[in-house]
């Protein structure tokens, strides 16, 4: 494969066109509706006549990708890598692993972080958003994921071969996949991340529950919902800055061969921003797939 996208939305389905009409071999992996669905009236876009609906706009250009052949998946992505050689990137989902020279990030932008006391002022202090990255920092620790499905399973899975022990965390939610039993899952609602002090520096010590049970912890993985783009983009090491993925002119991250678009690359968030990112995205990606 040359090319896969990661979302359906304006910046994914343009990057999409784009590639594939450059003559790339394009694969789309979508979990299905995005921001652009949730609008009830799109008129600020160029070529409408009469007010859409954002669910029709959105639908109108998966039907033009499709017609011009790009192949659709419909599944969640949990993580993106680089292929064991490092000519290539892994795109992973709890259903497949699939791999492409290029990737695109349109994934759209969702901060899922909760207001729990604490939670923010302990980022980077054992409050963390990427257990592929910081999971060696736990060897042998007590680790907490927030989160109900496939992604935060996910996680609690990379974490289980360096932790002394995982738990899964609901924080007053229903899991929304099969948990294997070997995992402890706490469903209570979490009223403070409490920490204390370690080496002169405040560092997380456990998860306070509304009956004010203290579960100790050493840390805590944020994985609620899906996996956003800038989600994803930590996860393989590109650069992300106050909640969006950095990229150059040609849309490319610093991580050879990963592109992102749209929403998460911050600035105007509107369909019209996230159709233009996503094509320059796509004619990139397809240049660089060529080249590999
Ligand atoms: C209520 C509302 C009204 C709006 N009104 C307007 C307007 O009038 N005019 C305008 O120009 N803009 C409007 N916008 C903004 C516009 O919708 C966004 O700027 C645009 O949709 C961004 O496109 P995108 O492709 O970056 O992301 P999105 O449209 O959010 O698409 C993201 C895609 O990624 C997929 N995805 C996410 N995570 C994963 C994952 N882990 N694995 C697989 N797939 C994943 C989603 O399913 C979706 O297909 C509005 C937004 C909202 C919420």
């Amino acid at each position: 494969m040359d090319i896969i996208i990661i979302g359906s939305g304006p910046a994914g389905i343009s990057a999409a066109l784009y590639a594939k009409r450059a003559g790339a071999d394009v694969m789309v992996i979508s979990r299905g509706n995005g921001a652009l669905a949730k609008a009830e009236k799109i008129e600020n876009y160029y070529g409408l006549a009469e007010p859409v609906t954002g669910a029709e706009l959105e639908a109108n250009g998966i039907a033009g990708a499709k017609r011009l052949g790009v192949n659709f998946i419909e599944d969640e992505v949990v993580g993106v890598a680089m292929n064991d050689d490092f000519t290539g990137l892994v795109v992973q989902t709890p259903n497949r692993t699939c791999e492409a020279k290029a990737v695109v990030l349109a994934a759209g932008s969702t901060r899922l972080a909760p207001k729990i006391p604490g939670l923010k002022e302990l980022e980077g202090k054992g409050v963390s958003y990427c257990a592929i990255c910081d999971a060696f920092f736990y060897r042998q620790k007590t680790v907490a994921v927030l989160g109900e499905g496939e992604y935060a399973l996910h996680e609690v899975e990379i974490l289980l071969p360096h932790a002394s022990k995982v738990m899964l965390f609901t924080n007053g939610k229903e899991p929304v996949v099969e948990i294997p039993d070997t995992i402890e899952v706490h469903k209570e609602k979490i009223i403070a991340v409490e920490a204390e002090n370690e080496n002169g520096m405040e560092r997380v010590c456990g998860l306070r529950a509304e009956d004010g049970a203290l579960t100790p912890v050493n840390g805590l993985f944020i994985a609620l919902g899906t996996a956003g783009s800038v989600d994803l983009a930590r996860k393989i090491g590109a650069g992300t800055e106050n909640y969006r993925v950095v990229v150059d002119g040609d849309m490319a991250t610093n991580v050879p061969g990963l592109y992102a678009a749209g929403d998460c690359t911050g600035g105007l968030l509107q369909v019209v921003k996230a159709a233009y990112e996503g094509a320059v995205a796509g004619l990139a990606a397809a240049k660089y797939a060529r080249r590999s």
